[in-house]
């Protein structure tokens, strides 16, 4: 039945035989099995052509039926900044409950440690806490008194520190918070309570008493562990969109050691424009592992920290939200981005945010035209009809938080309101227009499972079961190419990845069940069963039945 004469130099390495092959192509193509040649995809169709490439050392899965999709993209997570995190205490919602908890954690590390070290704990979330606020200052130094501490929210775009940190730090009750940042106060006292917003809490990074600081060996093991977790759920490649210098040095000594299992685009922060015209960097820089994609851009704030810029204040406040960013200040960053050939990458959450972006782009792209720019905006969560054609004329790419409604919904739901809710993550209405659009889990902002993803933008119902605009629902097949092919054309790989066909990377993921024929409330339980990525099986899920 085979040909096991082939030459090893021609014969087939690994062959998957018998699967439901969702290609992902422009004809949506169905097929049977995949043939891997080196790290690329030497072929696609039925059982018998995959048979006419078995050669003597060819490696052969039966799938019996089992789903292969291309291997699922993340737009815009935070490899960098969870490796990082990955040496602090785990504050998420599955690891504690209250502030208590976390506190008591803290000072279990504080154990043994010079009176300087910053101690930190990361990804707490204020709505999943049982107390359903954010930790203070005084809770921290109530159990802390004597470490710096710092305290992280999951969305990133808020910390609490406790009086030692602030003290470390300078801050005193008379320090005027930057640009775009605010200090919280008490209700009660007026005084700080030690909550960071924004700038307040950014403007510590990268300094040299910054509790972010880590050595390079640490942050490279903590890369290898979080892209381990990152494939036992499919993913095998990421843009990382909070990219500085430390961060770059860390990601090539990782891939130069054979420790970056995954491809990732680098989104550069702004402020190294400079030293990227300098040296005179474009994007596509690298390999097709490690490369720079976009320089990236902070405009406003969370929705799930609720700091986005909004015009109307968040529902039963007079709060707006945050800018962190002069309009005159964006226009010329952005036009310089897009001047020097790079991919701009904006982020920006709330109506007030996206107008703005828009104005500027408008103008840009007036004067400096250019066909296939491919500019993004991150997140681009509060949108309107109008918002959506001005998006469509200037052929921007909407990155979308997939899995908030569902994750976040419930918190978000209430804040925003009925009215602004029918337009977040407006997918379907997007699309409708003909606009491409990518999904992205922000992680650690929200759990980084693709199909959790999927789920949340297929059925639109947040985690406690309420609808979540379900007017923006769409299909699984388009929820699956905002993680495969769409993905990949919102960064220019679309030529190499994305989709299963001949000559591009064999980068796969095998699941148990097909997403598209499951029951549609049961997506997020589909099972990984193996992740293979440059040709490589690089997770396998243990079979133990
Ligand atoms: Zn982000």
């Amino acid at each position: 039945m085979s040909n096991n004469e082939l030459p090893e130099k021609v014969a087939a390495d690994l062959i998957l035989l018998n699967g439901q092959v969702l290609t992902m192509d422009a004809e949506a193509t169905l097929a049977e099995a995949v043939v891997i040649k080196d790290n690329l995809l030497s072929y696609v169709g039925t059982n018998h052509g995959a048979k006419q490439t078995i050669g003597l050392k060819t490696h052969i899965i039966d799938l019996h039926g089992q789903v292969v999709l291309p291997g699922f993209i993340d737009t815009h997570n935070h490899l960098a900044i969870s490796a990082v995190d990955s040496v602090a205490v785990d504050c998420s919602p599955e690891k504690v409950q209250s502030i208590n908890e976390i506190l008591q954690e803290i000072a279990v590390i504080a154990h043994g440690k010079p009176e300087t070290a910053w101690l930190r704990g990361v990804n707490y979330d204020d709505a999943r806490l049982i107390e359903k606020r954010h930790p203070t200052r005084e809770d921290i130094d109530h159990v802390v008194p004597d470490h710096p501490v710092l305290l992280v929210h999951r969305g990133y775009h808020i910390a609490v520190i406790n009086s030692a940190g602030m003290q470390i730090l300078g801050i005193t009750e008379e320090t005027p918070p930057p640009t775009g940042g605010a200090y919280g106060r008490d209700s009660q006292t007026g005084k700080l309570n030690g909550i960071l917003y924004e700038n307040a809490w950014f403007d510590l990074w990268g300094k040299s008493n910054s509790p972010l600081n880590i050595d390079n060996e640490a942050f490279i093991k903590g890369v290898q562990k979080v892209c381990t977790q990152y494939i036992q759920t499919g993913i095998t490649s990421v843009n990382d969109a909070w990219v500085g210098s430390s961060s770059f040095r860390g990601f090539q000594e990782a891939l130069n050691r054979g420790l970056l299992p995954i491809r990732v685009n680098l989104h550069i922060i702004n402020t190294h424009l400079d030293q990227l015209e300098e040296v005179g960097l474009l994007r596509g820089f690298g390999n097709s592992q490690l490369k720079i994609m976009a320089v990236k851009i902070l405009l406003d704030g969370s929705v799930s920290g609720l700091t986005a810029a909004l015009y109307k204040p968040y529902i039963g406040t007079n709060d707006t939200g945050i800018l962190l960013m002069e309009k005159e200040k964006l226009a010329k960053l952005i036009e310089r981005i897009h001047r020097l050939g790079f991919q701009v990458s904006v982020h920006a959450n709330g109506d007030k945010a996206i107008d703005m972006v828009l104005d500027i782009f408008e103008r840009v792209l007036q004067t400096f035209p250019r066909l296939d720019h491919r500019h993004r905006i991150e997140h681009c969560s509060l949108l309107s009809p109008e918002r959506i054609q001005r998006i469509k004329a200037l052929n921007l790419i909407p990155i979308i938080f997939a899995a908030y409604p569902y994750y976040h919904g419930d918190k978000i739901y209430p804040a925003f309101g009925l009215e602004r809710v029918k337009w977040m993550m407006a997918c379907r209405s997007l699309i409708d227009a003909g606009v491409t659009i990518a999904g992205h889990s922000d992680y650690p902002a929200s759990p980084y499972n693709p199909l959790i993803a999927i789920h949340s933008l297929v059925n639109r119902r947040t985690e406690r079961g309420s609808p979540f605009s379900p007017n923006q629902a769409i299909t699984v097949y388009e929820a699956l190419r905002m993680y495969t092919i769409d993905a990949a054309y919102a960064s220019f790989d679309e030529q190499f990845k994305g989709s299963i066909e001949p000559g591009k990377f064999a980068d796969l993921v095998i699941l148990q069940e097909n997403p598209l024929t499951v029951a549609k409330d049961k997506i997020k339980n589909i099972q990984v069963l193996m992740t293979i990525g440059n040709g490589k099986i690089i997770y396998q899920k243990d079979e133990k039945r």
